[in-house]
């Protein structure tokens, strides 16, 4: 396949290529498929994960408009926030990361990796991101007042422009694989805000390819997510000017994994799925969504929803730090 190149602005902030790398020892005990990971974890911007691809956009964005601060929101152990902590740092920007929780007595985790970078932390107690909306606001026309130019990045950088880095993502796979002749039935992965599920979506419809996206969800059900994602891809499409139609129906979304506590709250079957990783791969997965998402792969591949022969490509999204603050009586 010739190398589609996206024509947008955007800032090197990780290291690409990740590594497309086949599980044997994995595939062998599930039989049947055979697994591969797309090493998204490696990323970078301390400590890796899926957000640095979207902050090489959006960021571009940002410094295109002059901003001098970033605005981002997200869970107390959000890796969106620390990458783009991270990023911002790296960049020279200043950035304010407004925390949907209590403030912690300890800081595990992300934060602690946030508190490294001496980040500016705003705690919001609320229920809703909707709320959280207000004091993103607030705290914007604050520095507005003060000749700030703010920039604000919504939870998880699930928006058009930040779903670009993994129709990018999608390229970069496509063509790593076809130097190995490699047919990629199915791409699995991790659904928290849909940004990433969005830009393999449009990636794999401009390649070309037939692979077929599973997404795990790890918050939402399945039918607020075809919406989320059919959306944001279709909004991805339009900036690159392709002329695709993704529609909700389109989109695969599992929500049988999210697990009984909820979003966040580590499973039974993610804790055993990382362990069965981690001991056939030395591949270490997290508990508030690659475990997850591979979780429901397992189980998928049980009950047969993948064809005999299927080659599986999982993204390992990242989410590491989070272990440090969840498994510690695992
Ligand atoms: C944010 C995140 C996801 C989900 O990606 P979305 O684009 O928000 O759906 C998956 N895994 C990890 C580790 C994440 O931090």
């Amino acid at each position: 396949m010739r190398m589609i190149s996206l024509n947008m602005p955007r800032i090197k902030l990780c290291q690409l290529p990740t590594d497309l790398e086949p599980a044997s020892n994995l595939s062998e005990k599930l039989e049947n498929v055979t697994i591969y990971f797309k090493r998204d974890d490696n990323t970078g911007l301390a400590m890796g994960g899926n957000k640095g691809r979207k902050l090489e956009f959006l960021l571009a964005d940002a410094i295109k408009k002059e901003a001098d601060v970033i605005i981002t929101t997200g869970s107390i152990q959000s890796n969106h926030t620390r990458m783009t902590c991270a990023a911002c740092r790296k960049l020279g920007l200043d950035v304010i990361l407004v925390l949907k929780g209590k403030k912690p007595l300890s800081f595990q985790g992300n934060l602690l990796l946030e508190k490294l970078m001496n980040a500016d932390i705003r705690f919001v107690d609320a229920l809703s991101y909707d709320d959280i909306g207000i004091t993103v606001n607030y705290i914007m026309s604050e520095l507005k007042a003060e000749g700030k130019k703010p920039y604000f990045i919504p939870v998880g950088g699930s928006v058009g422009l930040g779903a670009c880095g993994y129709v990018d993502c999608a390229l970069e796979l496509f063509n790593q694989a076809d130097k190995q002749n490699l047919r990629i039935d199915y791409i699995v992965n991790a659904v928290g805000s849909g940004g990433t599920s969005a830009g393999l979506e449009v990636g794999v419809r401009l390649a070309k390819k037939n692979s077929k996206i599973v997404g795990i969800s790890v918050d939402a059900e399945k039918t607020v997510f075809k919406q989320d994602i059919s959306r944001i891809a279709q909004d991805c499409a339009s900036l690159l000017e392709a002329d695709l139609k993704i529609l909700p129906e389109d989109i695969t979304v599992f929500d049988e994994y999210i697990g009984e506590d909820g979003y966040g709250k580590p499973s039974r079957q993610g804790i055993e799925a990382i362990k069965l990783v981690a001991e056939t791969e030395g591949i270490i997965l997290d508990p508030v969504y690659s475990g997850k998402a591979m979780a429901g792969l397992i189980d998928l591949v049980k009950k047969g929803f993948f064809e005999k022969g299927s080659n599986i490509v999982f993204i390992h999204t990242g989410g590491t730090p989070a272990l440090f603050d969840m498994l510690v009586n695992n």
